[in-house]
């Protein structure tokens, strides 16, 4: 009988594919364990075994595998179960979600390898860089590709490569290789023949005039009363002497080295008591366990800084205690180390912490401790894809910031959100969910309000600080009555001065970075743009020069207009690093830090500017929407907003809703400890509605007044959207293309088919684009409309012409 696998590959093609494998392999391999195989001509690929059969294919001839690549399975049966989900729900290979799942070290690639051809003598007929290659291959067996483009100093390298091997002078080869490198420290040890006492002396005479070497010995012993394997390090430290001193006695055969493989990342174990609950957070605690008896999924609203981490907290000991693991979800942009550091405070080795930042290998480690169930996961906190851990007996998921957009993945697929791939999570582990907010998403406040999800509210801030005054201020006005200093009015500069003047600090809101988003010439009023996407440059003042922020493309900043040729360049509207300059002129005594993508890139980024903040070493943070994550700072007393009117004028269904998130989110890092804090909002529409609810924290009335106009216009909750983008170099083509789909949606859905249109930048490295929405009533099926529009998508792909066109489809695509 002939044995089979299917695998899934990490490409975005929907099918498993099947390959053939031995008897013997068949029973040694599980669902779960990866195999190396080639697919294509030349590439090869990690796959994940998903079946094991005896059907042969017949479509194709199954291929050998390559290599077995684990003992064990490193993916579990649920979470393949919760993998299918999401490819079945968010339209996407399963493939799609393996390669968003698996850490990158996990997933092997083929490289190509050089190798020098021993026959070839004809060493003239090379040209310059040819022979550079063929050179290095004298003194090395192989080289990968990367380090041919190291050599050459280039980056395109396979048109040498290619004609080396047409003189037949190399040959290459496609080959894996694994990325994971486990960390190892160095470990000693005294060698086992010096353990009786009269050696141990005989040992220490030899050695009395090597006097560092002595040293070393008996530092070694002091450290070996602890019982703990002692690493190289500690001893070379202690002991005050050099690694050289260590590797002579190495060679004398009185020390040996040993290596144990570590965590890269590891934290010390102090664990502290838990805060004790005030009365309204007992209460929440209470209203939560009770509803968690009747309902799944439970909404906590509690306003900023009424203590929901503590709420938090007191879930997550019982159900560590009753020997359940906790997933912790945080938008990405929140995981910095305060809360991390607060987690820790409590749960200490109990806690893992998954997110982008960390590299990959760190990544790999915690995979691995979640799989083996080390009791270091216990609590897993993390950003959304750290719902793809390899879980066993989750009890509990926390969604803290549910309604923050960072929880859906927009690019690259899987397009899912977190917070609802999550709940689907929680019902295969039997596990319970709450999601936190002081401003939920309107859908989950729907859900709630429906009964679907249980709801708790916490209404008071801990220690009863009452939640800030905010004023609003018409600049509008102030702009008219000469009142207007740069872009700050008078009142604000007041506040500022006040709260300073009261050793207290201020944070500024502006949602845009850079000095300037626009420069525009003040003779033709053109402002330059990006050659490869449809947007105009943005100025970047400390480095003089414009950037793109779709596509990273830089410039110096002209000296005259590209249009005209007059010099009147100006700069228009203002970023966050304008902001900063004019208040080193308004406050010069004062320390002025500024916190944006352009403060914030590398590991440690947010951290650095965190730390100085929460030291006091900076007064005043400038800053954009990052500074709403849930930061909590004790001694700010002032936020101000500068300009709250692009967050309203923003085209999209939620752009109101956002807009209330974001402000309340930001007021609520004033006065959070002690008194009363100030928020000061600077708009030139002061009577605008959802400022008004603003300034009096009215949710509810936002809610209704936003159900209502979704309702009206036919958008989420009530109607669920799908939305499918369209991308290609060539604009005819696509266009062509665009309205071909248009009318075949148009047939099966009629009405509620939108567009086709652009959108704002309607052009992103060289790429047009074009979108389409299809609103699904309450009523449509789910199911049905996507299976219509899978075989829509299929004919259009049949075109030919359609062919090379990007059919992108996003479910829920808000
Ligand atoms: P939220 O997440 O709701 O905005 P936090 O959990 O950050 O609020 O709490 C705000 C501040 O109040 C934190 O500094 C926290 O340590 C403190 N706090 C909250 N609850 C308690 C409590 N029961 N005992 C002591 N301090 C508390
Ligand atoms: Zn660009
Ligand atoms: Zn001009």
């Amino acid at each position: 009988m002939q044995h089979f696998i299917d695998l899934i590959l990490p490409i975005p093609i929907q099918k498993t594919f099947t390959y053939t494998v031995t008897e013997q392999e068949a029973n040694f391999l599980k669902k779960g364990m990866r195999v190396a195989v080639s697919f294509g001509k030349t590439k090869m690929y990690t796959g994940l075994v998903f079946k094991i059969h005896t059907t042969a294919p017949t479509l194709y001839e199954a291929k050998e595998i390559h290599q077995i690549l684990d003992e064990t399975p490193i993916v579990n049966e649920l979470q393949l179960q919760h993998w299918q989900w999401v490819a079945n729900y968010y339209m996407c290979s399963l493939g799609d979600v393996y390669r968003a799942s698996l850490p990158s070290a996990f997933l092997l690639e083929s490289e190509t390898i050089v190798y020098k051809n021993e026959t070839f003598i004809n060493e003239n007929e090379l040209e310059d860089d040819e022979f550079l290659i063929f050179e290095a291959l004298q003194h090395q067996s192989q080289l990968t590709i990367h380090q041919v483009a190291d050599i050459l100093g280039k980056k395109k390298v396979m048109p040498i490569v290619n004609s080396l091997i047409k003189k037949s002078a190399v040959y290459i080869k496609e080959e894996i290789y694994e990325q994971y490198k486990p960390k190892l420290v160095k470990y000693i040890r005294l060698n086992a023949s010096y353990n009786s006492d009269s050696s141990l002396n005989g040992l220490l005479e030899e050695l009395s005039r090597a006097k560092k070497q002595r040293k070393a010995v008996l530092t070694y012993f002091q450290l070996a009363t602890s019982k703990k394997p002692i690493k190289v390090k500690t001893l070379s430290e202690k002991a005050g002497i050099s690694s050289a001193i260590i590797k002579s006695l190495e060679a004398k055969n009185i020390f040996e080295t040993y290596e144990i493989q570590t965590d890269r990342v590891q934290f010390s174990g102090q664990e502290n008591d838990l805060k004790v609950l005030n009365p309204h957070q007992e209460k929440a605690l209470s209203e939560i366990k009770e509803t968690f008896k009747s309902k799944d999924v439970t909404l906590l609203h509690g306003i900023t800084s009424s203590g929901k981490t503590e709420v938090y907290t007191k879930l997550i000991q019982e159900v560590i205690d009753a020997g359940k693991q906790v997933l912790f979800l945080l938008p990405e942009i929140a995981l910095t180390t305060q809360i991390i550091t607060r987690l820790q405070y409590y749960f200490g080795n109990q806690i893992s912490v998954f997110h982008s930042k960390y590299s990959i290998n760190e990544r790999v480690e915690v995979w691995n401790n979640i799989l083996t169930q080390q009791p270091k996961t216990k609590i897993i906190l993390g950003a959304r894809s750290s719902i793809f851990l390899p879980f066993t007996n989750l009890g509990l998921i926390i969604i803290d910031e549910e309604h923050e957009t960072s929880y859906k993945q927009f690019e690259p697929s899987p397009r899912y959100n977190a917070r609802d791939a999550a709940i689907v999570l929680a019902k295969m582990h039997n596990a319970k969910i709450l999601l936190g907010s002081a401003t939920p998403s309107l859908e989950s406040y729907y859900n709630a309000q429906e009964k679907k999800y249980g709801f708790v509210a916490l209404n008071r801030r801990h220690g009863n600080v009452q939640l800030p005054k905010i004023e609003l201020i018409n600049v509008k006005e102030k702009y008219r009555k000469k009142e207007m200093t740069g872009h700050f009015s008078d009142r604000l500069i007041q506040l500022i001065q006040d709260a300073l003047n009261e050793k207290e600090q201020v944070i500024l809101f502006q949602n845009r970075r850079g000095y300037s988003p626009i420069v525009t010439c003040n003779t033709c009023g053109v402002s330059p743009e990006c050659p490869n996407c449809d947007v105009t440059l943005t100025f970047h003042k400390f480095k003089h020069e414009l950037r793109c922020h779709y596509c990273n493309y830089q410039r110096a900043m002209p000296n005259s207009c590209a249009a005209c040729g007059s010099n009147t360049l100006d700069t228009k509207g203002f970023g966050t690093e304008q902001i900063e300059l004019e208040l080193k002129t308004l406050f010069p005594d004062f320390k002025i830090g500024r916190m944006d993508l352009d403060t914030t890139r590398g590991k440690f980024g947010y951290q650095k500017i965190i730390g100085a903040f929460e030291a006091k070493e900076i007064d005043i943070l400038v800053g954009t929407q990052m500074l709403s994550k849930g930061l909590d700072f004790e001694n700010v007393s002032l936020v101000g907003i500068l300009n709250a009117d692009t967050m309203l004028n923003f085209p999209d269904f939620r752009a109101h809703e956002r807009a209330y998130d974001m402000m309340v989110q930001v007021s609520g890092r004033a006065g959070r400890s002690k008194k009363q804090g100030n928020v000061a909002i600077q708009t030139y529409n002061p009577f605008h509605q959802i400022l008004q609810q603003v300034s009096t924290t009215n949710y509810t009335e936002m809610y209704k007044e936003q159900l209502q106009e979704r309702w009206q216009y036919k958008y989420p909750p009530y109607y669920r959207i799908i939305k499918i983008t369209l991308k290609h170099r060539d604009y005819i083509k696509l266009d062509s293309g665009v309205n071909w789909l248009f009318k075949a949606l148009y047939n099966s859905f009629g009405e509620h088919v939108l567009g086709p249109t652009a959108p704002s930048v309607a052009r992103i490295r060289n790429q047009y684009i074009k979108n389409i929405i299809i609103k699904i009533p309450p009523k449509q099926s789910l199911l049905q409309t996507k299976n219509q529009l899978n075989n829509i998508k299929s004919t259009f792909e049949a075109v030919k012409d359609f062919r090379p066109i990007r059919f992108i489809i996003d479910v829920d695509a808000y």
